[in-house]
């Protein structure tokens, strides 16, 4: 089989839609709400919350008003630095051992312990350039950062002394934007903001970059214009993908665009009869007779098996019940309302097909899972079809 081929079978079974257009305006709707001349940077870890980190970083470079990307890991830092200009950051810990190669391409770590700066100024005085870094502040999330008090004062103290370094960013990251009571998130800013007036007015030190705003910061707290003035960056993730931060904030008002859609085709349409069972367990058994079809996914793509019995797919604008368990790589859906249903007619699991829509939520709220999690795992084994000006171009170096 050719590589064309090969492409095709995968489309067929399933593929992510992604609509980099509703991506590029779900950040501009987000930008416009900012304070004038703040940047953005656009998260794309777990490969772009798996919308497909590198396409979505190729649709933003020319896009001025997006600072860089941010990261978790390093292998998804070195992937985007191959072809990407803007700075990329990495929110989370990068180990020692990728330190020379970060150094070496640019890519900012966020440094928050003693040896880490130690370990990247002795790389940086040795290969004659900067580490860049982004220091992180624990304000409450409690999980990385230095603290925002005298320790952690010293701690930016040193780093600013020493010679290969360069603090480009300091942040903060809120635990509890995504509520209904705004309190604890303002709490997290105000500590935050009060410690980088010290830097600047106890040591001296200017950090050309200060961010704290997430996707929920971005809609409830700067768009609401309470957000101190020394802050020039965001951090946008979920709602650049057009999804919630959490049924209390939604991006709804703001006109947000979810940004992936998940389509199969129909392998399969069978009459099943009365007593007749679908799928592991035998948990549905027809009591009438009906018309059953095959869909070519399942909880290998990361479509959840909780959808099992509870789920339902959009086929001709239908919405259609889900029977018995999801099986690894295949389902079965109730198609008796649509007599004369065929085989390989498209099957829409997440997204719109006429009136119908089903979203990310919805899938989320059925199978119990959060819909950031959701939009990741689907990214896992699915290849991707970008859509971008009004024209759709099949990803074959997408996943797998
Ligand atoms: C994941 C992450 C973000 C983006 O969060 P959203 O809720 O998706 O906007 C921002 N900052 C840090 C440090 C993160 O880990």
């Amino acid at each position: 089989m050719t590589e064309d081929q090969i492409t095709q079978n995968q489309m067929e079974r399933g593929f992510l839609r992604i609509d980099l257009d509703a991506i590029r305006g779900n950040l501009e709707k987000m930008h416009r709400t900012l304070r004038s001349g703040t940047g953005m940077i656009a998260v794309i870890k777990a490969n772009g919350y798996g919308h497909g980190a590198v396409r979505i970083a190729q649709a933003l470079e020319e896009v001025p008003y997006v600072f860089g990307y941010a990261v978790a890991t390093a292998e998804e830092a070195f992937e985007l630095a191959a072809v990407c200009k803007k700075p990329i950051m990495l929110l989370g810990y990068a180990f020692p051992s990728v330190y020379e190669e970060f150094v070496r391409a640019g890519i900012r770590p966020s440094v928050f312990r003693e040896d880490t700066l130690e370990a990247l100024c002795d790389i940086a005085l040795r290969t004659g350039r900067k580490a860049v870094i982004h220091i992180p502040v624990d304000t409450g999330m409690g999980r990385i950062g230095i603290t925002p008090d005298d320790a952690g004062l010293a701690f930016v103290q040193k780093a600013a002394k020493m010679p290969g370094i360069e603090i480009e960013g300091l942040f903060t990251h809120f635990a509890r934007a995504d509520e209904e009571d705004v309190t604890p998130a303002l709490e997290q800013l105000r500590l935050f903001t009060g410690f980088a007036d010290r830097i600047r007015q106890e040591l001296g030190v200017e950090i050309p970059h200060i961010h704290a705003m997430n996707s929920a910061g971005i809609l409830r707290i700067q768009a609401a214009d309470t957000d101190p003035k020394n802050l020039d960056l965001v951090r946008a993730g979920i709602t650049m993908y057009g999804l919630d931060p959490s049924g209390e904030v939604t991006g709804r008002a703001l006109g947000l665009q979810p940004a992936m859609s998940l389509c199969s085709h129909i392998s399969f349409v069978k009459e099943v009869l009365p007593g007749q069972s679908i799928s592991y367990g035998g948990t549905f058994t027809a009591s009438e007779k009906m018309l059953v079809a095959t869909v070519p996914l399942g909880y290998g793509d990361g479509y959840p098996r909780a959808l099992s019995a509870k789920g339902e797919v959009l086929i001709r604008g239908r919405r259609c019940q889900i029977l018995g368990r999801v099986c690894m790589d295949q389902f079965m859906v109730d198609v008796s309302a649509i007599p004369d249903v065929r085989p390989f007619e498209r099957v829409t699991l997440l997204g719109r097909d006429g009136a119908e829509c089903i979203t990310a939520e919805e899938l989320g709220a059925l199978s119990g899972r959060f819909n950031y999690e959701l939009v990741c795992l689907l990214g896992v084994r699915l290849p991707r079809a970008y859509e971008s000006g009004g024209t759709v171009f099949f990803d074959p170096g997408g996943n797998p």
